[in-house]
């Protein structure tokens, strides 16, 4: 029978929601069950495509088109599989639905409300992302328990228990806190937000404490007496080295057999081999790297955002891992960089992530100029394959070049919108303009690009609006730049690469939405491996 875990957030929001979730996942998967994880993001957003990533952090894209919260992307990241945009559910696209339904007369007759049509179409939802052999649907709610954005979520998921009687326990992942000035963690925040779940009918079966140190027995007596929860089934998810630590420090303090105890089910051995394996590597590793991000979202006034480049970050990091080594991650401010695009040389490699609009544009094209003349590992991805034709359009072929993004009237637009996305955009359709989602590429035999992938189609993810503009493609290909992917139409460039230097790749798709912890995504292997 399919049974459900909520996962739920007190206190403060930020804490690693989405990673305990997806550790409980991976140790469900490790012993074999079939699980399916479904973020909920309470705001009236249908998705996250239209969101500031300096507010939200990345926008995780699906292999199905989908732009969605960046939860989604730990939960591929730590079950090595892809997830579709059905299991990302906004306040947005309930509402949208429930909507319809009354215009089109579905609820003819009744006073639609919040309860039961809201919760209603919740439910129908949250069971939706069930495949016929699922085992376990994990739902993480956003925000934290106080918000009144989810309460209709928190009863939706309360109804699925007590109304249509369906095995459901309810996990509170919440914020110990330890301030300096007492150098003692206190338990008073948890017991509060425990409350508010109180408040809403749900009595949480499991509290998970994030905390930046190990949360002691005397602690979790204090939250059992209090919340009426019994200390074996209180957690510590203390600060870790790496986040792929988080599954083994549940499975040590005993997390899936209480699991199993509540559902009534046998435990099994998990099967963490390779996991644990590679947790070895980071452990010991053999040597550093310091890759240089050339990134535009990552300060939010006094504070480092990182989150906007998450995706990017972890690929990094799971090619490192399965190479023994500890990358350092070196942020540039792209309009630094166009002062000063020298400052790369501190770094053994270089990576353009993505980006829209025209901030800091030039100086992303002097990073992929600077690694371009100097032999520096050079990874370009979506704007970092645009910025890369511009330079060699510029500087190897003589043009006055650039993307009709940042410069409408530009002489010559290596880089252009194709016609149909234009039609979207005249329209003010930004939510739907991009062409999103998986895309095959036909990589070119002989390439490098080919040694690296071994084989001749790839599918990744993508989402942009812009192209290498095929007016120019035979001049880009006479000056040295080599396409070695294309789309099977042969009309767009997939991915380029300059085959005399050191490592030079550029790529208009999303690699780092294809990169799990088990399985690095090979074109970030070969980056991390060729800056060594
Ligand atoms: N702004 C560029 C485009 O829309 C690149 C997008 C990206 O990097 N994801 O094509």
């Amino acid at each position: 029978m399919l049974k459900f875990i909520i996962i739920t957030g007190g206190v403060i929001s930020g804490l690693g929601k989405g990673i305990v979730t997806s550790s409980i996942g991976k140790l469900l998967q490790a012993r074999g069950f079939k699980i399916q994880i479904c973020k909920i993001d309470p705001y009236l957003n249908i998705d996250a495509g239209t969101m500031r990533p300096t507010v939200h952090g990345e926008v995780w894209v699906t292999y199905d088109g989908g732009e969605t919260d960046q939860d989604l992307g730990h939960y591929e990241r730590f079950l090595n599989r892809e997830l579709s945009k059905q299991n990302n559910i906004t306040t947005g696209q309930v509402y949208l639905q429930v909507i319809q339904n009354e215009r089109s007369g579905k609820y003819l007759g009744s006073d639609v409300e919040i309860f039961p049509h809201v919760s209603e179409e919740i439910k129908r939802r949250i069971k939706n992302v069930a495949k016929d052999d699922t085992d376990f649907i994990l739902v993480e709610i956003g925000g934290t328990a106080g918000d009144y954005q989810n309460i209709p979520f928190l009863q939706a998921c309360r109804l699925l228990k007590y109304e249509e009687d369906l095995p459901v326990i309810f996990v509170h992942v919440v914020y110990v806190p330890i301030p300096a000035h007492l150098g003692e963690a206190k338990t008073k925040p948890v017991q509060q937000s425990v409350r508010f779940l109180w408040e809403m009918g749900v009595a949480p079966d499991m509290i998970v404490c994030r905390s930046e140190r190990p949360v002691d027995d005397v602690r979790k007596k204090k939250i059992s007496t209090f919340c009426n929860i019994s200390s074996k089934n209180i957690f510590s998810s203390h600060d870790v080295k790496s986040v792929y630590k988080v599954p083994l420090l549940l499975e040590e303090q005993g997390m899936t057999s209480q699991i199993f105890e509540k559902f009534n089910i046998e435990n099994g051995k998990p099967d963490l081999d390779l996991w644990n394996s590679l947790i070895e590597k980071i452990n010991s590793p053999k040597k550093k790297v310091k890759i240089g991000l050339v990134a535009k979202y990552f300060k939010t006034g006094a504070f480092l955002l990182p989150d906007s480049y998450v995706s990017v970050v972890e690929s990094v990091k799971h090619a490192a891992t399965h190479l023994s080594i500890e990358p350092e991650i070196v942020w540039f401010d792209a309009l630094e960089i166009e002062k000063k695009p020298e400052l790369l040389s501190e770094v053994d490699g270089v990576i353009v992530p993505g980006g829209f609009g025209s901030t800091g544009i030039e100086g992303k094209i002097r990073a992929a100029k600077y690694a371009r003349e100097n032999n520096i590992p050079y990874l370009g991805l979506c704007l970092g394959l645009q910025v890369a034709v511009i330079d060699f359009a510029r500087n190897v072929c003589g043009l006055k070049a650039n993307s009709s993004e940042f410069d409408v009237g530009a002489e010559h637009s290596v880089i252009d919108i194709l016609p149909e996305q234009r039609e979207l955009l005249k329209n003010n359709d930004y939510g739907s303009s991009m062409r999103l989602g998986n895309y095959p590429t036909v990589i070119k035999k002989g390439s490098k690009l080919f040694e690296i992938y071994g084989e001749s189609i790839i599918l990744r993810r993508h989402r942009h609006r812009y192209e290498v503009n095929p007016k120019y493609h035979v001049l880009l290909q006479e000056n040295g730049l080599v396409f070695s992917g294309i789309s099977p139409d042969e009309k767009l460039v997939e991915f380029i690469e300059l085959p005399e230097h050191k490592f030079f790749f550029a790529t208009q798709a999303h690699p780092e939405f294809s990169s799990s912890f088990e399985k690095p995504e090979p074109l970030f292997l070969n980056f991390v491996k060729s800056c060594t």
